[in-house]
């Protein structure tokens, strides 16, 4: 059973210190608590919690929202037969959910090896520094500050805990500390939330930085015939080259859009969203701003 689309077709993230979030705020909205979004939870979970490929399942945190969609997808991955895992985004710092993940493992007679963040936004990482108590594991992570006891990660990495063969791939652009994770011998990508699962992520990074990432991606995709994406939201996603043009062009009709209302006389974002947005509901205005943002940033840059 499907859920209907998002309100804001640009789905999903949450930025906790923006001011888009402190306006919700201050209107006493939250979208990450939505009672709409959670109204069709159990059906979605027991759709996406427990799915994955050979070497990898999903552990799904319970908080879903407009903002998370079904919730955070916790990915632990490893090669049959290995002792140890690696569990990329334990999630917020949600005590049962964290649990589940440790006993998940251990059902599996299997221990955790290493921890991988794959963007510093708290819905993915807030929970790393628990989990990481838990497990005795480090956490690795772009964003020194998410770092627990282990090195960073930077593009061209090679992870192999537990004889994985786990491939790290810079995809900045949703934020700027953005990266994915390819495991070539599920001919899988894990993409965060630079590729989701349903609709497309709001951009707390740079449009430019981001089309360079989906046509990174789509190349990628076709010359390693990589078969399934894994996101950090929503269900996976089965036709990664299609999902990637989709993206490709939905960027560039908003973008055509963006220069429309410019050319129209809007001059700041909110007067762009108002004109580009303006069949959504007015309370997520401020997180379409965001997006906006980066679409009159990237123009500007280009004239
Ligand atoms: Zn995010």
């Amino acid at each position: 059973m499907r859920r209907r689309r998002p309100l804001l077709h640009e789905a999903a993230l949450l930025l906790a210190g923006t001011s888009a979030l402190r306006h919700l705020e201050r209107i006493g909205w939250n979208p990450f608590r939505s009672p709409d979004a959670a109204s069709g939870r159990m059906g979605e979970m027991s759709e996406i919690d427990g799915t994955g490929t050979e070497r990898t399942t999903c552990v799904l945190a319970p908080n879903p929202s407009m903002m998370t969609l079904d919730g955070t997808n916790t990915w632990i991955i490893a090669e049959p037969g290995a002792a140890e895992v690696v569990v990329v985004d334990p999630g917020p710092n949600d005590g049962v959910h964290l649990r589940r993940i440790a006993d998940t493992v251990k059902e599996q007679g299997r221990r955790v090896g290493a921890i991988l963040i794959t963007h510093r936004h708290p819905d993915h990482s807030e929970g790393a520094g628990e989990f990481a108590r838990l497990t005795g594991a480090g956490v690795r992570a772009v964003d020194p500050a998410h770092r627990h006891g282990a090195e960073g990660l930077a593009d061209g990495d090679v992870i192999t805990t537990g004889g994985l063969e786990l491939r790290v791939v810079a995809v900045p652009g949703h934020t700027d500390d953005s990266v994915a994770f390819w495991l070539p011998a599920d001919r899988a990508l894990l993409t965060g939330d630079t590729v989701l699962g349903r609709g497309t992520p709001v951009l707390d990074g740079s449009l430019g930085d981001y089309l360079r990432t989906l046509e990174r991606l789509r190349d990628l995709v076709a010359a390693e015939e990589i078969g399934t994406m894994l996101p950090g939201h929503g269900p996976l996603l089965a036709d990664p080259a299609g999902t990637i043009d989709y993206y490709i062009r939905h960027r560039r009709e908003r973008l055509a859009q963006v220069r429309k209302a410019v050319a129209a006389g809007a001059t700041t974002a909110g007067e762009v969203v108002a004109h580009v947005y303006g069949d959504i509901d007015r309370k997520l205005w401020p997180i379409a701003e965001w997006t906006v943002q980066a679409q009159l940033d990237y123009l500007a840059e280009r004239d």
